[in-house]
Parts: structure tokens; C-alpha cells; sequence
């Protein structure tokens, strides 16, 4: 496979394959650790071992566990030692300080996984889901100063994770199968063909380079899309013709199908600055800050025209209002419907919120102008799907034996990110079996499967 890591050497880029590599093997055996404890043992190895009466079978249950165990470390700290030679050739590439990060962490180290995640969105300050490591490590070292609870039986812990021998305290994050349903940390594409595809380079334009081709969605969703960019690039005209341009657009559909990247996709064509934040974050702030996160961002959209403020998970906005569990919540949801009112149509500013869930929306969201244009992006059909496919293995290697038309029928329920997940998946299992069987140098139909199986698991 070619470089395809923008401003990444390509003996960086290998480590970074070769770390990933790692990570994802470990993380592959650490569900399998977790699972129930009688199926750790091959079939037949209780016998075996009773048979030859090396150990009761509690005994080679509990040396089966120490294995797994024993396997994931290691796997993990290959990935460090991988990602650390990145660091070292590459030390402005944000997303090997983030692997890094995650793959300390996995190893209970929080205190050094912190420091590199903090590197990660120093370098990154705009990236989400370093922000999102950095505080959840931040409560994982503050609370490893309080007493902890006792050690469930087995080792485990009730969240599931192996508690033992420096294990971390928390879920480590999810980052493999069906946990990108959730939007969370998607692995970099590797061969991937789209430019946003790695979602971590250094610090730069998010935006850059976008246009509609890079995202694939039914043509009657793009055109009012593109209708929505017309009017905001023209709003004198589209007054001319009646068309009143609205300053804040809704868009609603399931995880992972192209909110975030429409959002960006936007500003890009509008030549505007893109500014993002995540309710639930700003949620997640002291008494006091988040009203003064909110104001800043819109100050800072104002100062640049034109600017698209991104709200990500604004239904998060709701619970607090109603359950009135933080008293200060009501500020901030006013801080955002003053700041949302303020804006005029010809300032050149403009927001787009994105949510999973409009049932949960604050009415006053959509209420008077403010985000007055409400567009649905939905899952893809198979159609799509078959795009979709073709556009995020447009650079990879596909053996002849892959039908595009196949993959696009099994996975029926796949968002964007699903797919993109499981193509990536394909391709670091086609890694895994050149490094140990070699065969294909390409990605075959049993690599998707297993990368299938994977996602289903
Ligand atoms: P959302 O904001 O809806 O959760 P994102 O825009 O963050 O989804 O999508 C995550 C990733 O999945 C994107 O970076 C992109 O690579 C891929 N993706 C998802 N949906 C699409 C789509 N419809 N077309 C192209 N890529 C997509």
C-alpha cells in the first residue's frame, strides 16, 4: 500500500501502520478476555489437563485468562514501541500521541497516557476526541487518589474490563467493531480515499480540500444541501427571489452518517471558517464556563466572517433543561438561543447542529429562525452503500474475487462510519495474514469477512 498520510514519511507512516496493528490485535483479545470464563479454554483442554493431572480445571481456566492477559500487554506495548519510533521521526503528527495515549492506557499507565494525549490536542486543539481523552484521563488520574472499590470476583471488574495487575480503572475507549456505531474514536483509513479520512493530522484546516463528492448521500438530500450553500454564498439574490436565508440549519439522522463531514463540507464551499464544539461537552463544564465557551465561540465566528459554528449533540441541551440537575444548565441553553438570536442573515455566520436524536431537541432550538432549516441525513440504502464502498476502497488493493455489489447487500444497517470501519478493519486484516500466512497482496473476500464477523461481534 502507498503512503497515504499526508506530510507523514513513509517509515513513520509503516511504524503507525504496524502500531495500529498492534493496538487493534490487542484490542481484538481483550473482548475475548472478557468473555464468559468458561469459554476461555480450548474445547477439550479441561480433560487434557485433568487427564494428565497437570491442574484442576479451575486451575487451567485461571491459566487460560493469565494468557489472554498476558497477550493483550503485550500486544500493547509492541504498539508503544511502534508509536514512540513515530513520535520520534514524526513529533508534530497529533494521532500517534493519541494511539499512544490509548494504547497507555490500555496498560493502566493513565499518568503517562495523559501527558500524550495532552500532546495530541495541544497540537490538535480542535479535535474532538483528543479533548475527549484528555478529560476522561484527567478523571481517571483524579480518581485513582480516591479509594477504590473492592476487586470483583475473577479479577473483573462490573464495567468488564480486567482489573488486575495495572489494568486501567475505566473502559479503555472503544475503538474497534461495533463501538464506532457510537461515534466514537474511528480509526485512520488506511488507503483510505477520502481526504478526510484520517482524522488527526497536524493541526490544520479541517475543512480543507472538501467538496460534495466526498461524502455520499441520496440526491435529494445533496441538492438541498447544495441549495442550502447557494443561499448562504448569495443571500442578496436569494432574497431577490423570495427565499428568506435562514442562519442556522438542523441536521438529524443516525451515528456516523456524515453529519460532521456535511457541516464541514459546507464551510469548505462557503470558504468559511469552521468552528465546532460538542454540547455535551460544554455541558460537562464548570458552573460559569460553559455560558463563557459559548459566548467566546460565537465571538470568535463573529470576529472571522464568514464562519459555520458546528454544534455537535445539541440535543444534549435538553435533559439538563428539563431535569434541572444542574442548576446553572438553564444559563447555558439561554446563552446559546441569545447568542443563536443575535445573528443577522448578512454577517456571515452561520450554525449547523447536528443531532441523533430530534425527538429529544429543545423546541426552542427550531423555534423562531433559529435553526429554521431542518434536513434529514439518513442511513445509507444499498445503492449508496455500493458508493460508499467504492469511494473508501478507491486506493486499496481489492482482489478481483470482491464484489462491491456483494458487501454493499451484507451490510444492510451500516452507516457511513460503519462501512468505513469495516473497510479498514479488511485492511488490517490483510496485514495480519501477509505478516503471518502471506498469500494475496490485496484485500480478499475472506479478509472482509472477518472484518464482518468483527463488526457483529
Ligand atoms: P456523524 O457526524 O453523522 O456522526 P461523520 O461525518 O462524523 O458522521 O462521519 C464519520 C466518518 O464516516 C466520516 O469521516 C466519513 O469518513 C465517513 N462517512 C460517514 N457517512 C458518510 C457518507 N455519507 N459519505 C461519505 N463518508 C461518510
Amino acid at each position: 500500500m502507498s503512503n497515504t498520510i499526508p506530510g507523514v514519511s513513509p517509515q513513520a507512516e509503516l511504524h503507525f501502520t504496524r502500531g495500529m496493528l498492534h493496538l487493534r490485535r490487542g484490542e481484538a483479545i481483550l473482548p475475548a478476555s472478557m468473555a464468559i470464563p468458561e469459554e476461555k479454554t480450548a474445547p477439550g483442554a479441561d480433560v487434557f489437563l485433568a487427564l494428565l493431572g497437570l491442574a484442576t480445571v479451575a486451575t487451567s481456566r485461571a491459566i487460560g485468562q493469565t494468557g489472554w492477559i498476558e497477550r493483550y500487554r503485550e500486544e500493547m506495548r509492541t504498539a508503544l514501541t511502534h508509536f514512540d519510533k513515530v513520535a520520534d521521526l514524526q513529533p508534530n503528527f497529533a494521532d500517534v500521541y493519541f494511539r499512544r495515549a490509548q494504547a497507555l492506557r490500555y496498560l493502566g499507565d493513565n499518568v503517562p497516557a495523559l501527558d500524550s494525549a495532552r500532546r495530541a490536542r495541544d497540537l490538535f486543539p480542535d479535535n474532538r476526541d483528543f479533548a475527549a481523552l484528555v478529560r476522561s484521563l484527567e478523571n481517571a488520574v483524579a480518581s485513582k487518589s480516591r479509594p477504590s472499590s473492592p476487586p470483583q470476583q475473577g479479577g473483573f471488574a462490573q464495567n468488564g474490563y480486567p482489573q488486575a495487575g495495572g489494568f486501567a480503572q475505566a473502559p479503555p475507549p472503544s475503538s474497534g467493531g461495533m463501538g464506532m456505531m457510537g461515534g466514537t474514536v474511528p480509526p485512520p483509513v488506511i488507503a483510505g480515499g477520502s481526504p478526510h479520512g484520517v482524522g488527526a493530522l497536524p493541526a490544520g484546516d479541517p475543512t480543507k480540500g472538501l467538496t460534495w463528492d466526498d461524502i455520499i448521500l441520496p440526491a435529494r438530500t445533496k441538492r438541498e444541501l447544495r441549495q442550502m450553500q447557494l443561499v448562504l454564498e448569495n443571500p442578496s439574490l436569494a432574497r431577490s427571489l423570495g427565499v428568506e436565508p435562514p442562519t442556522g440549519l438542523l441536521l438529524y439522522g443516525p451515528p456516523g452518517t456524515g453529519k460532521t463531514t456535511v457541516a464541514r463540507i459546507l464551510a469548505a464551499q462557503t470558504k468559511a471558517k469552521f468552528l465546532t464544539v460538542s454540547v455535551a461537552e460544554i455541558n460537562q463544564m464548570w458552573v460559569g464556563e460553559s455560558e463563557k465557551a459559548v459566548q467566546k465561540l460565537f465571538a470568535e465566528a463573529r470576529a472571522h466572517p464568514p464562519s459555520v459554528i458546528f454544534l455537535d449533540e445539541v440535543d444534549a441541551l435538553i435533559p439538563n433543561r428539563a431535569g434541572g440537575v444542574h442548576q446553572y444548565s438553564d444559563k447555558v441553553v439561554n446563552q446559546f438561543l441569545h447568542e443563536m438570536d443575535g445573528i443577522k442573515p448578512n454577517q456571515g455566520l452561520f450554525v449547523v447542529a447536528a443531532t441523533n436524536r430530534p425527538d429529544m431537541l429543545d423546541p426552542a432550538l427550531v423555534r423562531g429562525g433559529r435553526l429554521s432549516r431542518q434536513i434529514e441525513i439518513p442511513l445509507p440504502e444499498e445503492e449508496g452503500r455500493v458508493a460508499l464502498l467504492n469511494l473508501l476502497t478507491h486506493r486499496a488493493n481489492l482482489s478481483p474475487d470482491v464484489k462491491i455489489a456483494d458487501l454493499a447487500e451484507a451490510t444492510d444497517n451500516f452507516s457511513g462510519a460503519d462501512l468505513r470501519a469495516l473497510v479498514n478493519d479488511a485492511g488490517l486484516q490483510a496485514m495480519i495474514r501477509l505478516a503471518d500466512e502471506g498469500g494475496e497482496n490485496a484485500l480478499t473476500v475472506a479478509d472482509f469477512n472477518i472484518a464482518l464477523e468483527n463488526m457483529r461481534r
